[in-house]
């Protein structure tokens, strides 16, 4: 349990081998007193292409592979993974953001400490990326999204069952 419902509800997306760092990481946040709220957990590689829409020509879509109807050129970039791209879609990433009087921090200078509280719980953070995007949080358990996607067809797209490390 954390401070926050709808972070409850979230961290119950994710993988199960992930809920309860996810957990730890937002009520070691609290503790440094930044509330912390995952806003989104698993998402769906429908949701994703949807995401990749933005900032995009329907074009550019097209050479994708992805229904043209998700452009939004108007819009700035916000992705560079397309659907089956992100870890999102196995369950294994979220994003948050810290809340203050009912408003979401986006431009946070305590973005290094959440950042540092993440990767003490194991996360991979996206600020630290080229690309950043800082408000997202990763465990890839040393896969990357290709062979999750096979992995996930092979075992009908149940939450990823990772062979044991010999
Ligand atoms: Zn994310």
């Amino acid at each position: 349990m954390t401070w926050d419902k709808v972070t409850d509800r979230n961290i119950l997306t994710l993988h199960p081998l992930i809920r309860s760092s996810a957990e730890d990481f937002v009520n070691e946040c609290q503790r440094e007193g930044m509330y912390v709220r995952i806003y989104q957990g698993y998402r769906p590689s429908n949701m994703q292409n949807i995401i990749y829409g933005e900032g995009r020509t329907k074009k550019e879509l097209k050479e994708a592979g992805i229904d043209e109807s998700y452009s939004r050129p108007n819009i700035p970039i916000k992705t560079k993974a397309k659907g089956g791209e992100s870890y999102h879609n196995y369950n294994l990433a979220f994003d948050c953001v810290e809340i203050k009087r009912n408003m979401a921090l986006w431009n946070n200078d305590n973005w290094n400490n959440i950042g540092r509280i993440g990767a003490e719980n194991g996360f991979e953070w996206g600020g630290g990326w080229n690309f950043k995007d800082k408000p997202h949080f990763q465990k890839t358990f040393g896969y990357n999204c290709k062979q999750l996607l096979a992995m996930a067809k092979n075992q009908n797209w149940d939450y990823i069952k990772f062979p044991q490390k010999k």
